[in-house]
């Protein structure tokens, strides 16, 4: 008897997610063309609006990417050049990129081993009296340790960014019980709709968050050319927004967001349980203060070779990746900051060990079953 084919494995599957709600999407796409306001309709501020709500924070400005999100909140900031940012090296490139790009010092911090997020203490090492704020990243959808991070700039008086690009719907947990959805914690955060992060568009799209109303409006300015009122320009700025199409899509994807989230979390309980107890492998760490949003499974192989179980997954047509294969400090563009010589092991170690398996929302138990069989036949060779 012929087996059923399964369906190929993708990292993400955008196409099936889609399929699913391709009535809506279409009849929404279709009524923005039909407006014409492709241009801050009135699907934009609807969208913004909504995101709003669901982060619980009061201000909501979307731009053209979660890059862009990330310059706007330095530069509304009034940031100076040479003043120094606290990051971590083990993150996507764009958050210390846009650092360099404003002629500000990136200062790579270490991250924790097993939060994979910057480590608080390495971090109030790391400040001088040049640091002017700090940027956490939320990485692979676990919110960084925020209580103390948030303590340390108070204590230094300095501006936390929250990279909230791979964390959108998951909650921090504070010690008095206070729960706060990631991106509403900081003095502003970034976020981004690129199409396989957890809230996704069918194209380009960030947003900026800020419980602040006088950031808001500078905010708002820098990413409409320094204007304060039409074609007066106060500050230099940018030319960054989200457009009509794009916003109508999130905001059908915004109602299913927390679906979305759980199917991958889903997926995740799936690998944990399947790699429970296996020796070297290190699955995930679900910290107590934080849900996990799984933008990423990304777990460590301690022991056997991260780079052979890739080549065996591939082989049996099973797509892996490394996130992120160069940490910062190691980059080429970094290296007339003299970064080189920053001794950060525990991010270079993690960057040789960590592998990310598929995770998204349509992924079936048949290709689960297929992913952690090849997984477990790997490790118990
Ligand atoms: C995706 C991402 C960004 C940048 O978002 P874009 O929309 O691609 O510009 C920034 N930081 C992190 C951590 C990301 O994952």
């Amino acid at each position: 008897m012929e087996q059923p084919i399964m369906r190929p494995i993708q990292m993400v599957d955008t196409k099936s997610q889609y399929h699913k709600i391709k009535q809506e999407v279409d009849e929404a796409v279709l009524r923005v063309m039909d407006s014409s306001a492709f241009i801050n309709g009135k699907d934009v501020q609807e969208f913004a609006d909504n995101l709003s709500s669901f982060l619980g924070v009061k201000h909501t400005i979307p731009c053209a990417n979660g890059t862009d999100a990330l310059q706007i909140a330095m530069m509304a900031l009034g940031l100076q050049p040479g003043d120094e940012v606290i990051t971590p090296s083990f993150t996507f490139i764009a958050t210390t990129e846009v650092i360099a790009l404003l002629q500000l010092k990136p200062v790579f911090v270490e991250v924790d081993k097993q939060t994979y997020c910057m480590d608080p203490l390495q971090l109030e090492k790391a400040i001088t009296p040049r640091t002017k704020a700090i940027v956490p990243v939320h990485l692979y959808g676990q919110v960084a340790p925020m209580e103390q991070i948030m303590a340390i700039a108070r204590r230094h008086n300095l501006f936390v960014i929250e990279d909230n690009a791979q964390a959108i719907g998951a909650e921090y947990t504070f010690s008095d019980g206070t729960v706060k959805k990631a991106g509403s914690i900081g003095h502003v955060a970034a976020t981004s709709f690129y199409p396989s992060k957890n809230l996704g568009a069918f194209g380009d799209g960030g947003a900026i968050f800020t419980n602040d109303d006088d950031l808001a409006v500078k905010l708002r300015s820098v990413a409409n050319h320094g204007q304060s009122r039409r074609y007066y320009h106060d500050i230099v700025g940018c030319n960054s927004r989200l457009d009509s199409i794009q916003a109508a899509i999130l905001n059908i994807k915004l109602r299913n967001l927390t679906d979305y989230n759980q199917a991958r979390k889903a997926v995740a309980d799936r690998y944990d349980n399947s790699f429970a107890g296996i020796p070297g492998v290190i699955t995930p760490y679900r910290a107590p203060w934080s849900t996990h949003v799984f933008h990423q499974y990304t777990m460590v192989l301690d022991g056997p070779s991260r780079d052979a179980l890739q080549q065996h997954l591939a082989a049996a047509n099973i797509p892996s990746m490394i996130y992120y294969p160069v940490p910062g400090h190691r980059q080429k563009m970094f290296e007339h900051f003299d970064v080189a010589a920053t001794e950060l092991p525990v991010t270079d170690w993690l960057t040789e060990r960590v592998i990310s398996l598929p995770v998204h929302t349509e992924m079936d138990g048949e290709q689960l079953d297929y992913i952690t069989s090849h997984v477990l036949k790997f490790l118990n060779n």
